[in-house]
């Protein structure tokens, strides 16, 4: 099979090693007789493949001893509603809650959330085209507010967060809820500045139907009366993410992942080379006229590059030549258009080389 190089935004690409590994263990897991597929939740050999998930995602990220570690089912877009019904209960209803709108992804946690609380606009990146982050002296935010949610990065539109919010100064107190599905792992984060991290796996965790949810202990046990036994945190804590069959062959990728980003450095390794894969993309594309990407210095997303062809009536022939060098999935989002490069943490730099060289020989045929 000749190499290929899968700039999918997610699914995407995970580690050739992983891969193989799970292929190897298929069909007989540790001499266990069964594939990891066909093992109780409730097994010995299943609890030490979800144990050691825990322990080594606690180590990657150096999780506090006060957070909460828990699988779940649902995705991203699931927990635009179950964060609300677990968080809107430590306030007197109806709560308020602050979003901080930089793209579609956030903008959709805000419309979703309306159906629990009084969600509240505290600052939008519109009048940008969402390009930048609204300065943070700028955010209005409400007095009494459950929670401030944020999107650290958000994958369609290529912004991210270079650092975090804080507490004190930037959100008045609230605690701060940030959705990292397409960047958690790929940079060193202070875990304690937050109140909830949450993602979906299929970004830089491990394959679709896995999501992980950070969550510091004290805002358990405010869940809504009308929220889902099986989504309450409280209970999904209580029971190590088994109050019902979790997505079990997911965790286990999800483990290998975790033990692949521990032989490789850990996330200080990662985050080196996140660094030098995004800034060689961009310095390229910053080089030349032929291709634009508008997102601000400042917030550009390390993991996903969108870009868009300055004449774009050359769309098509760029993508069908991207696909005869093996570079896939090179299309950008449908609501923004142009192309967009992922770059996760499975990327490795020759995809990223091999993706410029295309882009330079692609502009001196059409340029
Ligand atoms: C992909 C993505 C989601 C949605 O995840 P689903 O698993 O499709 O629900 C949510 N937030 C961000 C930032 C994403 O990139």
């Amino acid at each position: 099979m000749s190499q290929v190089y899968n700039f999918s935004a997610g699914p995407a690409v995970l580690p050739k090693e992983v891969l193989q590994q799970a292929a190897e263990e298929m069909l007989d897991w540790h001499g266990s007789g069964m594939s990891v597929m066909e093992m109780s939740h409730r097994g010995k050999e299943f609890i030490s493949i979800y144990e050691a998930a825990v322990r080594d995602l606690r180590e990657l990220l150096a999780v506090p001893a006060n957070y909460k570690i828990l699988f779940m089912q649902g995705g991203g877009i699931g927990q635009n509603a179950i964060i609300p019904m677990n968080l809107v209960g430590l306030k007197t209803q109806p709560a308020t809650v602050d979003f901080i709108l930089t793209g579609s992804w956030s903008g959709k946690s805000f419309k979703e959330a309306k159906k629990y609380c009084n969600a509240n606009l505290a600052a939008t990146a519109e009048d940008s085209k969402f390009t930048a982050i609204p300065a943070r002296d700028s955010w209005r935010l409400s007095k009494d507010a459950a929670y401030v949610h944020i999107c650290t990065n958000e994958t369609i539109d290529g912004i991210e967060f270079q650092d975090a919010p804080d507490v004190a100064a930037d959100t008045g107190g609230a605690p701060i809820v940030a959705d990292m599905s397409s960047h958690i792992l790929s940079r060193a984060v202070d875990v304690s500045k937050y109140g909830v991290i949450f993602g979906g796996a299929q970004k830089n965790i491990g394959p679709a139907g896995v999501t992980v949810v950070i969550v510091r202990e004290d805002l358990l046990g405010h869940a809504l009366p009308i929220c889902p036994s099986a989504f309450n945190w409280k209970l999904v804590a209580e029971a190590d993410s088994m109050y019902n069959t979790p997505p079990t062959y997911g965790i286990y990728i999800a483990g290998l992942v975790f033990q692949w980003l521990k032989r490789n450095g850990g996330v200080a390794a990662m985050e080196q080379r996140n660094i030098e894969k995004a800034n060689l993309l961009y310095g390229y594309l910053d080089s030349t006229e032929f291709y634009i990407n508008r997102v601000d210095n400042s917030c550009r997303s390390r993991m996903n590059v969108p870009f868009y062809l300055r004449d774009e009536s050359l769309n098509e022939a760029f993508l069908a030549g991207a696909k005869e060098r093996r570079l896939l999935q090179l299309k950008g989002h449908k609501s923004v258009g142009g192309m967009r490069a992922s770059i996760y943490n499975a990327m490795p730099i020759e995809g990223v080389t091999a993706l410029i060289d295309y882009l330079k020989d692609f502009e001196k045929k059409h340029g």
